[in-house]
């Protein structure tokens, strides 16, 4: 969906820090792209592309997928709900554990804003195992959402974390294949 234009220009700014924070991954440091307003509409004017009219909500997942989340929802005039790491959010909340490569994580999401039916956009900077989007989806069905549509500025593909989403049957869409 995103023009050859929009791709290459984030190819070029979207920086790649090997070994950090630790060795073995490759960072990718999407900071340059605040620097280049007109890139930033760029994208997310193509995020809002993808989700007019098919959603009510949006979730984004601490703290990168505020970033470009909070924008879309302001864009497509729905509410935008945070989805954060455990400790806080003020009750009435749920929780969900998921695992890390190395021990498990736990991610928190207020119960007083979703209603039920809702169709939920899923959106966070980058998928890479998938782990985190399948448990902030876990957390929407919990309430009685419907996770409609995941959305990432970049997907790294060999990580395999689209096949963690399979089963929620949702629309899933990435700017940027790596
Ligand atoms: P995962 O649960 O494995 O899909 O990890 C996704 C989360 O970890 C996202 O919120 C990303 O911001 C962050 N993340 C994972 N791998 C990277 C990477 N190589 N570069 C930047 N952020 C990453």
């Amino acid at each position: 969906m995103a023009s050859s234009e929009l791709i290459h220009d984030l190819e070029k700014t979207i920086t790649n820090i090997p070994d950090f924070p630790i060795e073995g991954i490759q960072f990718k440091d999407i900071s340059p792209i605040f620097l280049q307003p007109k890139l930033y509409e760029a994208v997310i004017k193509d995020f809002v592309e993808f989700s007019k009219g098919k959603i009510d909500v949006v979730c984004g997942i601490e703290s990168r997928g505020y970033l470009f989340g909070i924008a879309i929802a302001v864009a497509l005039e729905v509410p935008f709900i945070l989805i954060r790491k455990k400790g806080k959010l003020p009750p009435p909340f749920i929780g969900q554990v998921y695992d890390l490569e190395y021990g498990t994580s736990e991610i928190e999401m207020k119960t007083d804003q979703l209603q039920k039916g809702q169709r939920v956009l899923i959106h966070d900077d980058l998928l890479a195992t998938g782990g985190t989007t399948e448990a902030a989806a876990k957390l929407v069905e919990k309430q009685g959402g419907v996770p409609a549509q995941f959305s990432f500025l970049i997907s790294l593909e060999e990580l395999n974390g689209s096949k963690k989403l399979e089963k929620f049957n949702a629309d899933i869409y990435s700017i940027l294949k790596y």
